[in-house]
């Protein structure tokens, strides 16, 4: 820093930095809100994402999509995306989630380790 004194300068400064901690404040809520809402937001690339819509079938062999009707995937979508706070969310999805044993394990997968299977291809 310079020996100046000048304290119309310190107070500029000071000035400026709090509109750009606010306008970053504004960016982070306008991001954050935009991917928890599945809504259309420039991210902090300044990219546009696009809104959130269901996705393909997953094309796996647990048939995913034949699991599920329509209606039903609309349904969590719809619940998903209504949910204000991604822990909201998280909680959401993990009460769809199925824990199952698996049944074949590898040699060196002889862990307690439980297979989780989740709906994911619909977000
Ligand atoms: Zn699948």
């Amino acid at each position: 820093m310079a020996s100046s004194s000048d304290e119309g300068a310190v107070l500029s400064v000071v000035k400026k930095r709090k509109r750009g901690f606010r306008s970053v404040e504004y960016k982070r809520g306008h991001v954050k809100r935009g991917r928890v809402k599945g809504l259309e937001h420039i991210n902090y690339a300044s990219k546009v994402v696009a809104k959130k819509k269901i996705g393909n079938d997953c094309k796996c062999k647990l048939k995913c999509f034949g699991r599920l009707l329509e209606g039903d995937r609309e349904e969590i979508f719809t619940n998903f995306y209504a949910k204000e706070t991604k822990d909201e969310q998280d909680s959401y999805l993990q009460a769809l989630v199925e824990v199952v044993q698996v049944k074949r394990r590898r040699p060196q997968e002889m862990n307690q380790r439980s297979h989780v299977r989740v709906i994911s291809s619909i977000m």
